[in-house]
């Protein structure tokens, strides 16, 4: 399988000590993050394009810091669970892909 469409492995190695896999979370394949992408897009240009204040814009970054799928490893920190970037916290038609009640923001 092509590496842009399976979940990423990572392997923790401690000097001297052998090789140790951390849990790996499955990130949305390309196919799931165009296709999530697109529907996000459509869902806010229908709605007339609307965004959050700052206030809130800083509530839904906090949360995200705090959550075990905000990967800001990457040059441009992202979610693993939805595999979206910063952009989707502006947008107020979005929410947090996990299920309730773990769902940590929701859409306004
Ligand atoms: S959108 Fe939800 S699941 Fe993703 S990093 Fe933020 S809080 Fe976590």
């Amino acid at each position: 399988m092509h590496g842009l469409l399976r979940p990423i492995m990572s392997v923790r190695v401690i000097k001297g000590e052998a090789p140790i896999e951390a849990p790996t979370i499955p990130e949305p394949t390309l196919v799931e993050l165009v296709l999530g992408f697109s529907k996000a897009m459509a869902k806010w240009v229908a709605s007339g394009r609307p965004v959050v204040s700052r206030e809130i814009l800083r509530d839904r970054l906090k949360a995200c810091r705090g959550c075990e799928f905000w990967d800001k490893r990457s040059l441009f920190a992202k979610c693993r669970k939805c595999g979206c970037r910063k952009l989707k916290l502006w947008m107020a038609t979005e929410q947090c892909p996990l299920p309730e009640p773990e769902k940590r923001w929701k859409a306004i």
